[in-house]
């Protein structure tokens, strides 16, 4: 599997500062932000600082201290969020997974009940 990053991506453009964004945490490595359509009261993306283009691209190929760097960050917004009564992680991937933007990105989704996680 080749990982071609597209540095004009809007996500890179966030993280260069030419878009400005709602920021929730930030850290070394990693950035959390609101999302601009929110599918529920919370709902944050958080993304590594490296060029990686998706969810199995940054666990092959990010450093330990990357991917320590972005796991702290997702823990830091489960806590500022307040989604102790349960939250989804989703990471969409490429074409089957309907990814619009490619870069590395999880979803954390919360703050009501969700609906079940696919429709049967
Ligand atoms: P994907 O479909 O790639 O998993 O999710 C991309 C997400 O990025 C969508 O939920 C969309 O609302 C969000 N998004 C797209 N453009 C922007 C933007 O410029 N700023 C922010 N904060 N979110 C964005």
């Amino acid at each position: 599997m080749m990982f071609d990053y597209d540095d004009q991506n809007i996500f890179a453009k966030i993280l260069r500062g030419e878009i400005p964004n709602k920021t929730v945490f930030e850290n070394d490595h990693a950035l959390a932000f609101e999302d601009i359509q929110p599918q529920a009261p919370v709902h944050v993306l958080v993304i590594p600082k490296g060029p990686y283009v998706s969810l199995d691209h940054f666990a092959a190929a990010a450093s330990a201290e990357e991917q320590a760097g972005f796991f702290a960050a997702v823990a830091e917004v489960c806590k500022v969020t307040g989604v102790d009564e349960g939250f989804r992680a989703i990471a969409n991937t490429r074409g089957h997974g309907v990814q619009d933007v490619p870069h590395f990105h999880m979803h954390i989704i919360g703050g009501t009940q969700l609906g079940r996680m696919l429709p049967k």
